[in-house]
């Protein structure tokens, strides 16, 4: 009988896992890893199955910024302990032209005191001479530590230390949850069985899967277009900032690009991701996995090869690959951290940004499980409460935080 299980162990539960197991708690973590064919996967997909992340501080949203902040400052101690390094602290741009986006990014910038410098495009056009922008758009340059991490790597890490504390694993996800008189008995995949006083849920777009009670939230399909470069070209192209850009385009809504990463498959790509317009969320688990394990997101290349090679065009680029993604949206935007049943809490809910900030949102997953109640000095209980019912869409765009 373990004090508290976490079930996923995604960016989020991993993180969550490493805290408990900092505490005098009794922890286990159980969830999959990636599969090695996703075309063949039975079970749930992750939204973390990549090498590159854009990490940064900067935002529209006070609570995304400080978990962000909070993160990357946990990086250096979990690569040390891990002795797994993820972070390249390489800068972070955000290219936009939208008045109140830009105003309320100033706003957060001020209050955290970031050390954000507001420019033009063509002020950093002669820095960072292979990314093409429109001319006078605003650019918001964030130095080091903002760049990108390898959330791979980042999960791997997570565990490592996990482990080292004393956590115990089970790379299974779980089939059935349910309440006993002492908590809850967890059917893992495999006909095993765990069991826990407290459960934290980090199941990352399966939110809903083991909720005693639905969620509001949606999951929508995104894709990635990884473009391969030789190392030749890896190394001339390492000079640049990872980026976000708001795109002047009828149907899709931004962009955003890691400089070259080394992938598993041995080759250097820059990875580009964007929001794709008009996209029908995916409902059930099996739309899910129809997405994931499918070709459907082949289907998106054209307009994002056009972008790559717009904002990219002196890039020599060898390959595009497509890799398809799941994003789980909130009505407000910024996960669920809350108990949802009697000693049953969830650290749900993404939003597309908290890869950066998994480490925090963990920890505060991690706290409320062991308290029981919100002890955060700074961020407020009331911005991370579950919503449950029908989603309803928040006005923004994702990425325009
Ligand atoms: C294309 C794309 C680009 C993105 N770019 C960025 C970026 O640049 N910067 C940034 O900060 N964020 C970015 N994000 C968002 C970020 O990746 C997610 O917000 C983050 O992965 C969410 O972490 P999570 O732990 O909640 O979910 P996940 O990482 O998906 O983990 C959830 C885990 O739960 C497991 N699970 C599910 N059901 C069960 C079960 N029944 N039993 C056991 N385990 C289960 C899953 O297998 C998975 O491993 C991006 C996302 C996408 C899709």
């Amino acid at each position: 009988m373990f004090d508290i299980a976490v079930i996923g162990l995604g960016l989020v539960g991993s993180a969550a896992l490493r805290h408990l197991a900092l505490s005098d708690a009794s922890v286990v973590g159980i969830g999959p890893g990636e599969p090695t064919d996703w075309s063949v996967n039975s079970g749930p997909f992750a939204s973390h199955y990549d090498s590159g992340r854009v990490t940064r501080r900067l935002d529209a949203r006070y609570e995304w910024a400080v978990l962000a902040s909070r993160s990357i400052a946990q990086y250096p101690e979990i690569e040390a302990q891990s002795r797994l390094r993820f972070h390249r602290p390489g800068g972070f741009i955000f290219v936009r032209n939208d008045p109140i986006g830009i105003e309320q990014q100033q706003a957060v910038i001020e209050r955290l005191d970031l050390p954000v410098v507001a420019t033009t495009t063509d002020a950093v056009r002669d820095e960072f001479q292979d990314y093409e922008f429109p001319s006078q758009w605003t650019a918001l340059y964030e130095p080091s530590p903002a760049g990108h991490i390898d959330p791979r790597v980042m999960v791997k890490a997570q565990l490592t230390v996990a482990h080292q504390l004393g956590a115990s694993i089970h790379r299974k996800h779980v089939t059935t949850l349910q309440r006993t008189a002492g908590g809850f008995s967890i059917e893992l995949s495999g006909g095993v069985a765990v069991q826990a006083a407290r459960v934290l849920l980090a199941t990352g777009a399966y939110l809903n899967d083991l909720a005693p009670e639905p969620l509001a939230a949606q999951v929508v399909p995104e894709a990635v277009i990884l473009a391969a470069v030789s190392p030749a070209e890896a190394t001339r192209l390492s000079y640049l900032p990872s980026m976000i850009y708001l795109l002047d385009h009828p149907i899709h809504d931004d962009v955003y690009i890691v400089p070259p990463v080394l992938y598993p498959d041995g080759v250097h790509y820059v990875k580009m991701g964007g929001s794709i317009g008009g996209v029908e969320p995916l409902a059930t688990s099996a739309e899910k996995r129809t997405w994931m394990s499918g070709s459907d997101a082949d289907d998106q290349i054209g307009w994002m090869r056009d972008v790559l090679l717009e904002v990219m065009p002196r890039a020599t680029f060898e390959q595009f690959v497509m890799k398809p993604c799941l994003i789980t949206d909130t009505p407000h935007g910024l996960p669920y951290i809350d108990e949802v049943a009697d000693g049953l809490f969830v650290a749900v809910g993404g939003n597309g940004h908290a890869a950066k900030s998994s480490d925090a949102i963990g920890a505060l997953g991690a706290s409320l499980a062991i308290n029981g109640t919100w002890t955060d000095p700074d961020l407020e209980a009331l911005s991370f409460r579950a919503v449950f019912g029908e989603y309803e869409a928040p006005r923004d765009s994702r990425h325009g935080t």
